[in-house]
């Protein structure tokens, strides 16, 4: 089964592999079967623009409509497939046709997210096994308190956003609106992020702490108004930290379990070992922000932490609790440069919160990020002293599209007219549409007078 080495030659052009994610349009021969595919292409091209607009071309003329693009063009050479037949073959044929396309499919049920099933070979992928493995793993409670251990007492599914004070008051006979990223909903919507009415019981929930630690760890901020005070946004930011190690960490676990479930010849095997990388990658640098925060939770000197908190007095009608690593700030400048293997990632943190005399919009960010999310501040300051309107409208498509966990009033959304739901729409898809890179100045338009937002305090703990 391996290849031999002294075969290899050089490719006058370059091959550059790329990997979609597709859905079947309704001409698609596979479209009342199948709910959606890896598009994995070897492409011959001259460089990385060409290849992926060639390759994004063939799979539409198969009718297929990209969703999603799981590996950005790479450029390969043959021995990138020593030892792996299926890619070896397709890079083969690349040189002979100029292109070669794989399809590995999963089924209709997109519902659940099934997992991709090699559509040649079905017997490749045990799809049911891959569901109720995705299904378990999010079911799987454990606790990320920095005392966890035998004094945990039941894992619970907690809430990222409070429930009561917040899910609650926007709730309309129990319901939300939250963001799909289902399959099913991508086909309805071409491909695009769409709002789905969700029960508030589940909605933002995860089992990321213990009944025990979860009411005493967050009583200062389920059970009161935000004051604020820095214990209180410590524990506001905490939560959207573990929120995201919880869902950063299922996700390494099931591409492991894809991995392992491979051939080892399988061409699928760059694609999802790119995936993981990628992903060990984020997760570790979140664990060293969230020891960080471990250490504060700890001592309880809760002097480490910053933030910035906006008031309102109008009614809340969208519910949010996030974080990112800002890359440009509110002027379009760039703050970091992730890519940059030396880059810090300086985290911030932003929720929606409940207040007295309504709610507040804060964000906040431990100490060692603080050049970053300084500057990410003073930029929202510029905009907003030009024209408070403007800096309420900045925040608002801020929240869009950086957090795919918010919640939306049904009383706002159902009454929004349609250009208002696709200005939303089209902020959300910036963060989940990954064909072209991060425009720089994604935060400086879009959504405009949407929110309607007039904040009348702002409280910070620095100048
Ligand atoms: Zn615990």
């Amino acid at each position: 089964m391996t290849a031999s080495a002294d075969r290899h030659s050089l490719p006058t052009k370059a091959t550059f592999f790329v990997c979609f994610q597709a859905v079947p349009t309704t001409l698609n021969t596979q479209y009342s079967a199948v709910g959606g595919a890896y598009a994995a292409c070897w492409v011959v091209a001259a460089n990385p623009e060409a290849a992926y607009t060639k390759a994004r071309f063939f799979v539409a003329k198969s009718e297929w409509e990209v969703v999603g693009v799981e590996t950005p063009p790479t450029e390969v050479v043959e021995t990138s497939f020593e030892g792996r037949e299926i890619g070896l073959i397709q890079f083969r044929t690349a040189q002979t046709k100029g292109i070669a396309i794989v399809y590995t499919c999963w089924s209709k049920d997109g519902l659940t997210e099934a997992g991709p099933m090699a559509f040649d070979e079905p017997g490749l992928f045990d799809l049911n096994a891959y569901v109720g493995s995705k299904k378990k793993l999010s079911r799987t409670g454990r606790c990320f308190h920095p005392e966890s251990g035998d004094q945990c007492g039941e894992f619970i599914s907690a809430h990222s956003i409070q429930r009561n004070g917040q899910l609650s008051v926007i709730a309309h006979e129990g319901h939300v609106y939250t963001l799909s990223m289902n399959v099913g909903d991508l086909k309805k919507n071409d491909g695009s992020a769409s709002l789905v009415k969700c029960g508030i019981g589940v909605s933002s929930t995860f089992f990321g702490f213990c009944d025990k630690h979860d009411n005493e760890l967050f009583a200062p901020i389920d059970k009161a108004f935000l004051v604020p005070t820095s214990q209180q946004v410590l524990l506001y930011a905490y939560r959207s930290v573990c929120r995201e190690l919880f869902v950063k960490e299922n996700a390494l676990a099931l591409i492991e379990g894809r991995i392992e479930a491979l051939p080892e010849t399988s061409a699928l095997r760059r694609t999802f070992d790119a995936m993981h990388s990628g992903t060990s990658f984020s997760l570790e640098a979140l664990r060293i922000h969230k020891s960080a925060l471990d250490t504060l939770i700890d001592d309880l000197a809760h002097v480490d932490i910053e933030y910035v908190l906006f008031t309102c007095r109008q009614p809340q009608f969208v519910a949010f609790s996030g974080l990112f690593y800002p890359e440009f700030n509110f002027l379009g400048r760039t703050l970091q440069d992730l890519m940059d293997p030396e880059c810090r990632l300086d985290l911030l943190t932003f929720c929606s919160v409940p207040t007295h005399n309504g709610w507040g919009f804060l964000f906040a960010w431990h100490k060692s990020s603080a050049p970053t999310c300084r500057e990410f501040m003073r930029s929202l300051a510029t905009v907003s002293h030009e024209d408070p309107r403007a800096g309420a409208d900045a925040m608002f498509r801020m929240v869009l599209s950086n957090c795919e966990n918010t919640a939306f009033s049904p009383v706002w959304w159902e009454q929004a007219s349609s250009q208002q739901k696709a200005a939303v729409l089209e902020c959300f898809n910036r963060g989940v549409d990954m064909f072209t890179p991060t425009d720089p100045a994604y935060l400086t338009y879009g959504a405009e007078d949407v929110s309607q937002w007039v904040f009348d305090g702002v409280y910070a703990s620095h100048d």
